[in-house]
């Protein structure tokens, strides 16, 4: 999508700080973290948010799971994170490609 802000720095248009990458799926840092580890990971095909998850797309999500299990054991922190995906402006969305927060390093609050 020409005018996403993800899809420009899965596409090299935007620079960012690179976690991992594979023909699926990117992770990079947070520009404005809120853990002492918070990255994102993002499929590379755009959709907008975990409402636009189908039974077609939905695999690209399983494998981002995984993936993020993977990095917690590699990046050593597998004893405790959170994975957060907002949906829509109530819940805070500010960019329509769908994103996975990583959040770890800390005593993460309760929800409200
Ligand atoms: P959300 O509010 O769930 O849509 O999350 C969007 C996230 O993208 C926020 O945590 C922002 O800090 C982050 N963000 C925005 N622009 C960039 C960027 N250029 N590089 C890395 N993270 C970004
Ligand atoms: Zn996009």
């Amino acid at each position: 999508m020409s005018d996403c802000l993800f899809c420009k720095i899965i596409a090299g248009e935007i620079p960012s700080k690179k976690v991992y990458e594979d023909d699926l799926c990117y992770a990079f840092y947070d520009i404005s973290p809120m853990a002492p580890t918070h990255f994102l990971v993002v499929p590379k095909a755009h959709f907008a948010s975990a409402a636009e998850v189908t039974e077609e797309n939905a695999p690209v999500v399983g494998h981002i799971y995984a993936v993020i299990a993977e990095l917690a054991k590699e990046m050593g922190f597998s004893d405790g994170y959170r994975v957060v995906t907002n949906v829509g402006e109530l819940a805070g969305q500010t960019v329509h490609h769908i994103h996975f927060h990583v959040l770890s390093g800390k005593q993460l609050g309760s929800f409200n």
